[in-house]
């Protein structure tokens, strides 16, 4: 295994897990997480870059287990006394949380890269498996309600992912650069596993990053995504209507569909085990297993069958390549 290298796609919640998983098992060593930044917004004049927060607190056992997002034994002081000056307080932030946020934020102001900024804080919570960003550019998810365009926050916490979404799109994606590091990454990667994250916001979002999408398409690496969907239904949050308003079915094909120009192999749940032919039909790869995650156990089981599953496929596509 000396060699291995993995890289893992994640996005929060579910993208924590897969992190969670993969550093809990064997291949820790061999892993590095490219993580998204477009749903980062600013609060009270501070950058907040969840997705990556949540990634440090989950790696860090600092996140509030309940939740699945903040930090553990957290308090509100300072969100209470900026609701009695009138401030819109939807989005939580509590205290030990707001330091992330006023340190992010203060570094970016001397012209420390985001990526440094992440560095650092996964070294202050302790995190050993690299977190990368695709860019260092700003790249903000906006969604289109029949209200009109909502940033992502507005859309997720404020509106609770209540209004229909017609449209989603990656502002300033087109024109980001990505950082040499996650490219790098990418590779030199021999497996690249996809977090079961919602496909078009979190993933997406990585993938939106022109140079990230391109990369991956011709790295040779084996691409493995697990599904976000038990049951033809998200755990938590609004993959099922994005994946509709982008013209995907909610279910694996639909998931398939976002990642087909790489995609060598999809891991489906158990319950879903019957719509494995149609996939293994369009040369697929599939990996039926129990994809819900709850324990460090389960998250760790399932990790490292996804990267046994992808090495034996790959030895077996390499054995045949060399027979013919
Ligand atoms: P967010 O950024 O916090 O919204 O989280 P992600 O985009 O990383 O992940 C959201 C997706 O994770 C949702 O679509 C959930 O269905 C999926 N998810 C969460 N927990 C699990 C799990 O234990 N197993 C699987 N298969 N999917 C999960
Ligand atoms: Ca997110």
């Amino acid at each position: 295994m000396a060699d291995l290298t993995i890289t893992l796609l994640a996005g929060g919640v579910g993208g924590a897990k897969a992190a969670e998983g993969l550093a809990a098992s064997q291949y820790a060593s061999a892993t590095s997480i490219i993580g998204n930044i477009a749903d980062d917004d600013e609060f009270h004049g501070l950058w907040v870059s969840p997705d990556i927060d949540t990634l440090i607190y989950s790696l860090g056992d600092q996140i509030d287990r309940v939740q699945g997002w903040g930090r553990k034994n957290e308090t509100h002081q300072v969100l209470k006394e900026l609701n009695a000056l009138g401030q819109n307080t939807w989005m939580t932030l509590g205290d030990l949380d707001l330091a992330t946020h006023i340190y992010r934020t203060s570094q970016k102001a001397k012209g420390v890269s985001a990526s440094d900024v992440t560095t650092a804080l996964a070294k202050r919570h302790g995190v050993r498996v690299p977190i990368l960003l695709p860019t260092n550019d700003v790249v903000q998810t906006r969604v289109k309600t029949p209200a009109g365009w909502l940033s992502f926050q507005d859309f997720f916490v404020r509106e609770h992912c209540q209004p229909e979404v017609l449209d989603t799109e990656y502002k300033g994606a087109s024109d980001a650069v990505a950082t040499p590091e996650a490219l790098a990454q990418i590779t030199h990667s021999d497996i690249i596993v996809i977090a079961p994250s919602n496909p078009i916001v979190s993933i997406g979002a990585i993938l939106a990053v022109p140079e990230i999408q391109q990369a991956i398409e011709s790295s040779g690496a084996y691409v493995i995504a697990v599904s976000p969907l038990i049951g033809g239904k998200t755990i938590k949050g609004p993959a099922d209507k994005m994946l509709e308003s982008a013209g995907k079915s909610i279910d694996s094909n639909g998931i398939y569909a976002c990642y087909a120009s790489f995609l060598n192999a999809l891991v489906i749940d158990t319950v879903d085990q019957e719509e494995a032919i149609e996939l293994e039909q369009k040369g697929l790869d599939v990996l039926v297993t129990p994809t819900l995650m709850k324990t460090t156990e389960e998250k760790s089981d399932l990790l490292s069958s996804v990267v046994q599953f992808a090495l034996s496929q790959r030895h077996l596509k390499q054995g045949a390549r060399r027979a013919s």
